[in-house]
């Protein structure tokens, strides 16, 4: 093998996703685009904010903005812009420096894992939940190990309870959650925390919270609760892909919560895995999101989709609960192979990713980060799959 051994399992589960890529393309070309329901990606596809654009302009045109490198965790006024923004949210006392700027949300969770665990470690997450967990866990040299989840998907205290062990370092949570678009409950989180303190004194261990939230913004008629306010030792991440529909430009950050345990030596050991990893944040991005704070993209576009993708599922047959956040379903599979079922959809020229690879075996997940045409043409498909699976 030319490649480390290690490596061939993490590749063989990322060609799927790019077999998935390659197999909407494939169907497109044949039955034209238009004939083709692709829901299988998360890719925001609502136009950013117009402010976006005027704001990256003024900068290119501004002979004063920066394109050199600076202080690793990012631009200090940068930094010092979102501490203010949390703290006017949150009301936490964040200072800057325990905010780093980073590559997207995937860079601040690489750069937090990595931070936070020996090789070997335990990262405990909820199940279902996202696949890029098991790539992160991997180059943390972790192991990402599930704790099941209520029948709604929201969190089961107690079987976190019983997965905590004197190995686990790190709680994974992302609320609103991909793949179930499920808002955490500010008491499940007070639960939470409780948990995770009463686990760190039994292990005597610090056990830290990484709350992963690059969806907070895409909720509907819903909030996301603060995570600071339930457990002090925690570290939130974020960033602008979905909220302000910039996911190729590469742009997030982590805060850590000021009492957090060793909260300065977290951030700074999360600046050097920037370094390490990819030196620093966008520049010329840093600076947009510097000036906004607080803008998202119209949340509107995503709720209609939900409702009109929801009314015609369940006139169909199909069963879920309606989600309250980021821009997924994830229907009950009619058989109980997901697998298959996602093969039936295919038959009907929609594309949907199983429940399986999310650790949620038996469901299947729908992106409508898609127009609203590509949702009410894919109807009369999904009834015939959901027919055909009977
Ligand atoms: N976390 C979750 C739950 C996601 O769904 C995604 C992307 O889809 C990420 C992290 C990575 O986000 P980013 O593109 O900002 O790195």
């Amino acid at each position: 093998m030319p490649i480390a051994d290690k490596m061939v399992k993490m590749v063989e589960s990322a060609s799927m996703i790019r077999k998935m890529f390659e197999e909407g393309a494939r169907l497109g070309e044949k039955y034209g685009a238009d004939n083709v329901f692709n829901f299988s990606l998360g890719n925001p596809d609502v136009p950013p904010p117009a402010v976006v654009k005027e704001t990256l302009l003024e900068l290119i045109n501004n002979e004063s903005t920066s394109h050199g490198y600076m202080s690793n965790p990012g631009y200090p006024h940068v930094r010092q812009a979102v501490a203010d923004y949390l703290n006017q949210e949150f009301n936490v006392g964040l200072t800057q420096d325990l905010v780093v700027m980073t590559v997207g949300a995937a860079g601040a969770l690489n750069d937090t894992l990595r931070v936070l665990l020996n090789p070997g470690e335990d990262i405990l997450v909820p199940a279902p939940y996202f696949v890029g967990y098991n790539q992160y866990a991997f180059v943390a040299s972790a192991n990402l190990k599930t704790a099941p989840t209520l029948l709604d998907f929201h969190l089961d205290l107690n079987a976190i309870k019983a997965n905590i062990t004197k190995n686990t370092r790190v709680m994974l949570i992302n609320s609103p959650n991909n793949p179930t678009g499920v808002v955490y409950t500010k008491e499940e989180l007070i639960g939470l925390g409780k948990v995770l303190e009463e686990a760190s004194q039994k292990f005597g261990k610090r056990i830290y919270l990484v709350s992963d939230e690059p969806y907070r913004k895409i909720v509907y008629g819903v909030e996301v609760p603060s995570v600071f306010d339930v457990y002090p030792h925690t570290i939130m991440i974020t960033s602008y892909s979905k909220e302000l529909s910039l996911a190729g430009e590469r742009i997030g950050y982590l805060a850590i919560h000021p009492k957090a345990e060793d909260a300065a030596m977290i951030a700074g050991a999360a600046g050097v895995t920037n370094t390490m990893m990819y030196v620093n944040a966008p520049a010329l991005f840093q600076q947009v999101v510097g000036q906004l704070q607080g803008v998202t993209v119209d949340i509107d576009i995503y709720k209609r989709r939900r409702d009109i993708f929801c009314e015609g599922l369940f006139a169909a047959g199909y069963e879920f609960d309606v989600p309250e956040g980021a821009f997924y379903l994830f229907p009950k599979s009619p058989i109980e192979n997901d697998l298959e079922f996602v093969g039936l959809l295919n038959e009907q020229n929609i594309l949907a990713v199983p429940g399986t690879g999310f650790g949620g075996p038996g469901f299947f997940r729908l992106s409508y980060a898609v127009p609203e045409k590509t949702i009410t043409g894919s109807f009369d498909g999904f009834k015939k799959a959901f027919d055909n699976a009977k």
